[in-house]
């Protein structure tokens, strides 16, 4: 539907004509021109853009829209469609986008903001918060779901980004991740996290390839019952077949790891499907554990090293640090597990599983935002489609995660979105050809 901008007097009668009518119609349709210029010079449209000439991705898994506009009001968008459907408002300033390619801001649903730094990890603060954001904005991650370590600034700054003059990634916290030896202990660390009004409840069910004690089923189970009285759900760090099982039926909302140590069952589809549970990869989380004990070709992409200091890539390349992860037994295992996500991961979208694309970027050496296109990469190599990898990271992401108004490029959402150079449905790799990213309709400053 076109979006009128004029007045209602285009009202003509149904009467049989008179010379005096047809003369009032001559009339009018002389007015007309005059009445709508007035009109059109009266309304002040410079506040809205219209983002003209790409082909648009709008995150719902449709076919993209060839030669589309893009009109975004107020942080959000105003409308979007082809040529022929959408009215450019005069006034509207015009940016020119012909030739290349619009898709959503991507969600990654599996980060950790704000404690990272160097190689050591670094202390929290809200000054390394905002610098991770901005940073996640430049790659075109517009939105991160920070899955535990989130303090105080975290909380601040997700509750003061609904607001069309953002321009760093928008940010949905966890809080302190749960831990503790029994139900009434977890049950107060989830209160504390249900008064800081989280969005996700965190835990780890894991006992790194038995390095350490795995949280019991008991103390778990007393965690999602907790967090689901205060109607928050609940995210499951997890690496074993069984234990998936079990948090399924204890009643986790999310899977936010692979299954690793086996290939999962139709007992195990089944489930996941039954309980609408989502579930996130983060393959690239695998590849972060293994790959520095060499060094990786990515260590000399130009998209990582625009962003990442030059001495965190040479102590990477640092041969007794590499020996050191190279002699570590769980570092195979964790190369091993790799292969084992990729072929689950293919195996739970082929069934209908809802994926959501996330990284467990955050942590030293797992890059924020390069992380995210790597691990597009590695999806499409597990055998999902461009499409299908993309709609995981953008418009899935939002709906699975229950984060409104952003994910997809429809009418009333966030104007959150990147330009590419290249069409990512022809190669995943070509996100990688990011030219600039909007949120709420501004441009991302650079460096
Ligand atoms: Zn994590």
């Amino acid at each position: 539907m076109k979006e009128k901008d004029g007045c209602q007097i285009c009202y003509f009668s149904t009467q049989p004509y008179t010379t005096a009518m047809r003369l009032n119609r001559i009339v009018i349709l002389l007015l007309l021109p005059l009445l709508f210029s007035c009109e059109n010079q009266s309304a002040d449209n410079s506040s809205i853009t219209a983002f003209v000439g790409a082909t648009l991705i709008d995150g719902t898994g449709a076919s993209p829209i060839n030669d589309a506009v893009l009109l975004v009001e107020n942080g959000r968008i105003r409308q979007v469609g082809s040529k022929e459907v959408v009215d450019i408002p005069k006034g509207a300033q015009e940016v020119d986008m012909a030739g290349k390619y619009v898709m959503p801001g991507m969600i990654n649903g599996h980060g950790h903001i704000g404690g990272t730094e160097g190689l050591q990890g670094g202390k929290y603060s809200r000054e390394n918060l905002l610098r991770d954001l901005a940073l996640n904005a430049r790659y075109g991650v517009t939105t991160v779901v920070s899955l535990g370590g989130d303090e105080q600034a975290s909380i601040e700054v997700r509750d003061a980004q609904e607001t069309g003059s953002l321009s760093h990634s928008r940010l949905f916290v966890a809080g302190t991740i749960v831990t503790g030896d029994s139900p009434e202990e977890v049950k107060l660390v989830v209160q504390e996290n249900a008064r800081n009004k989280v969005d996700f409840i965190k835990i780890r069910v894991d006992d790194n390839l038995r390095a350490s004690v795995k949280m019991p089923s008991d103390v778990y189970s007393a965690v999602i019952e907790e967090a689901h009285k205060h109607g928050i759900p609940v995210a499951s760090h997890l690496y074993y077949l069984k234990d998936a099982k079990g948090l399924l039926n204890a009643g986790t909302d999310y899977i936010a790891h692979s299954i690793r140590d086996k290939e999962v069952d139709q007992e195990l589809i089944e489930l996941i499907k039954a309980k609408d549970v989502y579930y996130c990869p983060t393959l690239m989380r695998e590849v972060s554990v293994f790959a520095y004990a060499e060094t990786p070709d990515f260590l000399a992409d130009k998209f990582l090293l625009n962003e990442v200091e030059p001495e965190i890539i040479e102590a990477l390349k640092a041969p007794e640090r590499q020996k050191r992860i190279k002699e570590n037994p769980r570092t195979k295992v964790y190369e091993e597990a790799l292969v084992m996500a990729m072929s689950n991961l293919k195996k739970l979208s082929d069934n209908g599983v809802k994926i959501v694309m996330g990284t467990d970027a955050g942590p030293p050496a797992r890059f924020q935002g390069y992380f995210e296109h790597k691990e597009l990469e590695l999806m499409v190599a597990a055998g999902l489609t461009p499409m299908q990898t993309l709609v995981a990271a953008t418009g899935n992401a939002a709906k699975h995660l229950n984060l409104k108004d952003i994910g997809t490029l429809e009418k009333g959402n966030w104007a959150d979105f990147i330009l590419l150079e290249k069409n990512p449905l022809e190669d995943i790799t070509n996100t990688q050809s990011l030219l600039d990213v909007w949120i709420a309709g501004n441009k991302v400053p650079e460096k």
